[in-house]
This record gives C-alpha cells, sequence and structure tokens, in this order.
C-alpha cells in the first residue's frame, strides 16, 4: 500500500449509497466521496460524508475515530485494509454530532468498546431530543436510532493496542462539551474532531457545551502536547486545504476564534445589539476562510455575543 490516495469502487458500490450504481460507474475515480488515503504507519483517514474518520489498521490491532453515518460507515468499515474478519479493539467517538456518532451502531457491532469522553452520551441523547426543532426528524425515532459510548473516560483514555499507543484527551468545553483529540503515538497523528475546522467558519454548538474561550486553550493546550512534526486530522475542511495538516494550523483556527470574540467584544462595547453583530459575512483578516452554510460566520458571532453576554455562572 503506497501513500497515492486510492478507492475502493467495489465496496461503495456493494453498498449501493450515496449515488446510484449507474451514478457510481460514470464516475472517474477522481470523483468517488469515499476516499481511504493512509497516512503514517498503519493510521489512515475515510472521507466520505460528515466527520473525517481516522483509523489505525495494524497487524496486531485495529482502532477507529468517528463514525460518520450508517451508510457510509457500512463503506468504511468493509474498506479499512485488513480489516476483514477481524474485531476493532476501539472505536472512538472525539464527540457527540450525529455526523461523527450517526454511524456508531455499524461500529459498535464489530467492536470490542465503543469510547467516548463522559459527557458525551448525555450531549448525544439531548441533541436527538432536540431534533424535533428541526421538524424534519420524529424525535423519538432520532433517540432509539442513538448507540451511546459503553466506556466513558473523565479527562484522558490510554491504551495500548498491539505496538501502538492511543490517547484520547479531554482539554474542556470547546466545540462541545465534550470534544476529545485522539493521539496514535507512533503514528505520530492526532484526530482533532471538530477542535479543527480547517479554513472554514466552525459550527460551535453552546446548547452542547460549547465555549469559544475554552476551545482557543483547548488548542493552544493541544499545539503545546504534541510533537513539532505531529500530523494532525480535522474533522472537516474547506475543499482547499483539506482535513489534514499541522500544527500551525491549529493555531490559525485559534486565531479565528479570538478575532471573533475580539470582534464581537467591540461591538457590544459600541452599544451594537445581536442582529447587527450577526449580520457581518466575511471576518476581515481571514480570506482563506469559507462557510459551508449561509451565515455560518453570523452562527460564530451569535455564540460569541451570547457567550461574551451571558450571566457569570
Ligand atoms: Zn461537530
Amino acid at each position: 500500500m503506497n501513500r497515492r490516495e486510492f478507492i475502493v469502487s467495489s465496496l461503495a458500490a456493494t453498498a449501493g449509497v450515496a449515488l446510484g450504481r449507474r451514478a457510481w460507474a460514470q464516475q472517474p475515480p477522481a470523483a468517488s466521496p469515499f476516499v481511504f488515503t493512509p497516512l503514517r504507519r498503519d493510521v489512515g483517514i475515510f472521507t466520505g460524508r460528515g466527520g473525517t474518520i481516522g483509523w489505525l489498521a495494524g497487524k496486531d490491532a485495529l482502532a477507529v475515530v468517528d463514525t460518520q453515518f450508517p451508510d457510509t460507515a457500512v463503506v468504511c468499515l468493509k474498506g479499512i485494509p485488513g480489516i476483514a474478519g477481524r474485531t476493532i479493539d476501539a472505536t472512538i467517538n472525539t464527540h457527540h454530532h450525529l455526523d461523527h456518532t450517526g454511524g456508531n451502531g455499524v461500529f459498535r457491532a464489530a467492536s470490542k468498546a465503543l469510547v467516548a469522553h463522559a459527557n458525551v452520551p448525555k450531549l448525544q441523547f439531548e441533541a436527538a431530543k432536540r431534533a424535533e426543532q428541526g421538524a424534519k426528524v420524529d424525535p423519538a425515532a432520532a433517540v432509539a436510532a442513538q448507540v451511546y459510548a459503553d466506556t466513558t473516560f473523565p479527562d484522558v483514555w490510554r491504551r495500548e493496542l498491539g505496538s501502538e499507543i492511543v490517547t484520547a484527551e479531554f482539554r474542556g468545553p470547546a466545540h462541545t462539551g465534550g470534544d476529545a483529540a485522539v493521539h496514535f503515538e507512533k503514528a505520530n497523528v492526532v484526530h482533532m474532531g471538530d477542535l479543527v475546522f480547517n479554513r472554514m467558519y466552525p459550527y460551535v454548538d453552546r446548547p452542547g457545551g460549547a465555549s469559544i474561550r475554552g476551545w482557543i486553550k483547548a488548542l493552544e493546550d493541544s499545539a503545546a502536547a504534541y510533537p513539532e512534526d505531529a500530523l494532525f486530522v480535522f474533522g472537516h475542511g474547506n475543499p482547499r486545504f483539506g482535513v489534514t495538516g499541522k500544527r500551525s494550523d491549529l493555531l490559525v483556527m485559534r486565531d479565528f476564534l479570538g478575532a471573533a470574540l475580539e470582534h464581537v467584544q467591540g461591538e457590544i462595547a459600541a452599544g451594537h445589539d445581536k442582529p447587527a453583530v450577526v449580520a457581518l459575512e466575511n471576518m476581515p483578516g481571514f480570506p482563506d476562510f469559507h462557510a459551508p452554510l449561509p451565515n455560518r460566520l453570523g452562527m460564530v458571532l451569535g455564540a460569541a455575543f451570547d457567550e461574551l453576554t451571558a450571566p457569570k455562572a
């Protein structure tokens, strides 16, 4: 296996998801939404739909980080190199969001353990209950569809898995109230979950326990915690920049969040109300950032406004 991206087209066709068979056959491989990318040692990533999945595929151990959605999880589960007939030692959720936990049922059935920070099951349950506000999903069905971690940790979860050492670490409220970064020590790869949206306006989940001030600290602590030459994996990325990168990319994310907080602080000091603050469409100084959804910057600024004006606990 070399470092070039490769496509498991037969598996995607078998799964019959996301693209019809005919559409799939007409697509050149580069257009496939299902891509397995080896990174370092036995660690790689799968991109399909939703948050980037990380995998460890060693001769002596298997691990998975995040699970996307049921359909793409099936594709990923079949395509991880050397996985046929084996049990995954640990599947780890970086946080509770549906595009990272929706495939938990698929991976749970193939894993010895499903691991997450201690806050994740509760946040996942509450988010499913709130699905009724979206009006598209029956909340009872959303709640019933959740598959929760069976192994949780308050601060750090660390295991030797074969010849690899895997550490999941919580650094306080950030993108949600239960984010973990997962380090494959020997491979020197760190899956950051949604602590980094690589040059994208991020989602700040205040109902799910987010804190922009905490997020800035979590990124600084993460940048200090891992080796200089660590390779980082991000939950989401601007297509121009991708979903892997370096320590400096963590600090770009930190700088953006810091600039957003500072900007909103200035607006509040100038007496501007929330509707005026959230009307900004592009953040000055961050031309590389793009909005995955309309008014995504406004949502970030609104969250900053709420955080800065919330009564002190
Ligand atoms: Zn997320």
